[in-house]
């Protein structure tokens, strides 16, 4: 078992998340002041403040630690000691320095570099984003289950009759919000799950009392996750359309066959393209479209085919995931590490990463989640100036949020500093009877009476 004795600091859980990168899940024992992992090399090693070190404590010891665990077991890793879900937050703290990067977090070159390139255009947007309202509406309902998808949505296919409720129940939420919004907002985003899950009639009707709650087509970025294609129609598009949506998504997620019908994707790649060009033809000119790389049934090569064939449409945006995967029981790190194919997603990425900027993308968003193997990121691509305001606002503790839907988090960013989240329930039975209290809560938490002079 390996030992990890804290000397000085009690940054248990920085020391647990590096120890976590090498070898998997750990624990704490505080009475000992320790962090113990089971899957570790048998020994003890110490982690001491060193009040020396220009970095903060808690980063010096994380990265004393990984420097030490790095050369025990001759791992590197991409990211280097940061675990953080933003690296781009370090990257605006280091003044866009990709060599303080390297040297100070033994962030890899070509990593360092995107964090740099993206946080300088993502505190730009983030500028832009903060003095006004972001709405987010969510529609917690998908047309079947995709393989590797940890979102909790309902299944609409076992569902079909509480559909029309759901819509129902969102708009008596907006009616109830809409007296009290006296602001145009600066960002809709309608997202799932799979909004376009929806008949063409609920699908327009939830469309229009977005548009007149928070006033689209007054310069507002308006998105709509339309997802999967199989439930994009032309009725569906043109109710965007109508309703002032400015950008729309359209996620293949991978343009093979074999592996949509692997992952329990209901369409084709020829499908994608079919909707794509409807879209283009209904009068969309910003279109997002998502990819994974690390799907379990795909080589390096697949994933870089996909990546090309998009590039080929053209769209406004790609995204580019990397497949969160929790380790199984019982499999060590250097299992994971050389598991086929682990090296040549990190790989494939990089190549991924060239190929869009070589086509004139460039990146404007970046986050990682807890857990990735290697520490992989997500990464938002775009042709300059079509970058998505929402996708940053979301992340940024300076933006407000105000969510409607199942499920959905309101967050406000306070002049003093303060951050603080606002809930919707979860389940969707106990949101739809309580969607009015859901509004009030909302009025409550942003103030609204004061803010808008009721
Ligand atoms: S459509 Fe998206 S949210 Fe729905 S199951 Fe698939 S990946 Fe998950």
């Amino acid at each position: 078992m390996l030992k990890i004795i804290l000397e000085g600091h009690d940054n248990y859980y920085g020391i647990g998340d590096v120890v976590r990168l090498f070898y998997g899940p750990c624990r704490e024992d505080r009475e000992n002041n320790a962090v113990l992992c089971d899957l570790g090399p048998d020994m003890t090693l110490i982690s001491a403040a060193d009040a020396s070190c220009s970095l903060p404590i808690n980063r010096q010891v994380k990265r004393d630690l990984y420097e030490k665990l790095a050369q025990i077991t001759g791992i590197s890793l991409p990211w280097g000691c940061l675990t953080g879900i933003r690296p781009t937050i370090v990257a605006q703290e280091e003044g866009f320095d990709p060599d303080a990067l390297v040297s100070k977090y033994f962030v890899r070159e070509d990593k360092a570099r995107l964090a740099c390139d993206t946080a300088r255009l993502e505190s730009e947007i983030a500028r832009s984003a903060r003095e006004k309202l972001n709405v987010y509406a969510g529609v917690p309902f998908c047309p079947g289950r995709c393989e590797y998808c940890s979102f909790i949505a309902q299944d609409a296919t076992h569902h079909l009759n509480r559909l029309h409720d759901y819509a129902g129940a969102m708009i008596t939420e907006m009616n109830e919000l809409a007296p009290f919004i006296n602001e145009t907002p600066g960002t809709i985003y309608m997202g799932g799950g799979t909004p376009t899950v929806f008949d063409e009639e609920d699908m327009r009707a939830v469309l229009e009392c977005i548009a007149k709650t928070f006033r689209a087509g007054e310069g507002t970025e308006f998105t709509v996750e339309a997802g999967r294609p199989d439930t994009i129609t032309e009725g569906k598009l043109i109710a965007m359309r109508d309703n002032k949506v400015s950008r729309i998504c359209i996620n293949p997620q991978t343009m093979r066959d074999e592996t949509l019908r692997m992952i329990n994707r209901r369409h084709t790649a020829d499908d994608v393209v079919k909707t794509f060009e409807l879209a283009r033809r209904t009068g969309f000119d910003v279109i997002n479209m998502d990819l994974i790389a690390g799907l379990k049934y795909e080589t390096a090569d697949d994933f870089l085919y996909s990546v090309k064939t998009l590039a080929d449409l053209d769209p406004e945006n790609i995204t580019i995931h990397t497949l969160y995967k929790k380790r199984r029981a019982g499999m060590s790190r250097e299992d994971v590490l050389n598991a086929e194919g682990r090296g040549d997603v990190d790989k494939a990425v990089r190549e991924a990463y060239e190929l869009l900027t070589a086509r004139g993308y460039v990146p404007y968003y970046m986050y990682r989640q807890k857990d990735t193997e290697l520490g992989l990121e997500n990464t938002g691509f775009c042709k300059p100036g079509t970058h998505n305001i929402y996708n940053v606002a979301m992340m940024s503790y300076e933006c407000d949020v105000l969510s409607v839907g199942a499920g959905a988090m309101s967050k406000r960013a306070f002049k003093d500093g303060r951050y603080e989240r606002c809930p919707n329930v979860k389940d969707v039975s106990l949101y739809m009877n309580e969607c009015e209290k859901s509004a009030e809560k909302k009025i409550s938490f942003f103030d609204l009476r004061r803010r808008n002079g009721h």
